[in-house]
């Protein structure tokens, strides 16, 4: 296959955006394909994703069992999340602070401890963490769904609030019996 055109590159990075919000909106959307496509978009797309920006621009693309695999870490890890347990890697670094003209800055170094050539569930875990506030978990017991936060909604959809509404007006109507 011939390496992807700028074209196809600037196409996979607005795919994936750059800030935290669009990070975190591009996991979900990708945990979340039914079928994950043979095609070159969606590989430069992780690879954007992971950073391998080089990678990206010299068509040193993932297999799609590659990309099937990290699917399947990605929706686990959420799961695990949404069971109240830690979604976690091993990772190697160093725990630092130093000073810069008066301020304390971090110096710390995490890195992935495994010299996989690409780290995946890495980035995935990292973008999450850069991601903190605006990602959720459908307050409904039975649904648990991850959404992007939109200002103080508590479930993932419409259907899960009114359901909970109706569970609870059930509920009181019991109680007053
Ligand atoms: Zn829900």
């Amino acid at each position: 296959m011939p390496p992807p055109s700028n074209h196809d590159i600037q196409n996979a990075r607005r795919n994936v955006g750059e800030d935290p919000v669009a990070r975190v909106r591009w996991l979900l959307k990708f945990a979340g394909l039914q079928e994950i496509s043979e095609e070159q978009p969606l590989k430069l797309q992780v690879l954007l994703f992971m950073g391998a920006d080089q990678d990206a621009a010299q068509g040193r693309l993932p297999t799609t069992s590659q990309l099937q695999d990290w699917q399947s870490k990605v929706r686990t890890g959420l799961t695990q999340m949404s069971r109240g347990s830690s979604w976690k890697i091993e990772i190697e670094g160093s725990l630092g602070v130093t000073v810069v003209r008066g301020r304390v800055q971090e110096t710390s170094i995490r890195s992935p401890s495994r010299r996989d050539h690409w780290s995946f569930t890495y980035k995935a875990i990292q973008t999450i963490i850069d991601g903190l506030d605006h990602l959720r978990f459908c307050a409904r017991n039975d649904c648990a769904q991850p959404y992007m936060r939109n200002r103080r909604q508590e479930y993932c959809s419409g259907k899960c609030r009114s359901t909970i509404n109706k569970r609870r007006y059930r509920q009181s109507l019991k109680v007053h019996q």
